[in-house]
């Protein structure tokens, strides 16, 4: 079976380096699946779970967390430079869960009391709500 190596690098450690069969990831632009012999490619990451198929079969899929960033894909690798990446077993699903809930306060305050939210950057706030609806996602843990 054809394969593709996929590299992933966040700013303090090397998360993954090894031969896959197809990656699904969340661009700026949208959804795309990544086989290998792809046509080279650059592009931005947004927050999300992206998927790593090790064959093409249905059942075998891994999950990541990517914070957000970019992906260079050449025919033989793709090379993600994540700002955060995640495998399920190293998330915190604690901190995960404050996270959301202090970007949902920070959205509900910014929509509902123009008055107090002159502080609040709200498209940070809307990419912190992301990461953390990835995390608990990842970990199959409830939006609430
Ligand atoms: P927080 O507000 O909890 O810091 P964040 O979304 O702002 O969350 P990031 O800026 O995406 O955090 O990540 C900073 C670092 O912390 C990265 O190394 C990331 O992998 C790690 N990290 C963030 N949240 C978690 C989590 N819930 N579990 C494990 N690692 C996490």
């Amino acid at each position: 079976m054809a394969t593709i190596q996929l590299e992933v690098v966040s700013p303090d450690r090397q998360i993954c380096d090894r031969e896959i069969g197809m990656l699904i990831v969340r661009s700026t632009g949208g959804e795309l699946g990544i086989l290998p012999r792809h046509a080279p490619l650059v592009t931005g990451l947004v927050p999300h779970v992206m998927r790593i198929k090790s064959g093409l079969g249905a059942g075998d899929e891994e999950y990541m967390v990517i914070g957000g960033g970019f992906m260079e894909v050449t025919p033989e690798k793709i090379t993600i430079l994540a700002s955060a990446a995640e495998e399920p077993k190293d998330i915190d699903v604690a901190r995960a869960q404050a996270a959301y809930q202090r970007a949902k306060q920070r959205i509900e305050t910014y929509k509902t009391a123009p008055k107090d939210s002159a502080s609040i950057d709200i498209d940070r706030a809307q990419l912190a709500l992301a990461r953390a609806i990835s995390r608990l996602k990842a970990t199959n843990n409830p939006l609430n």
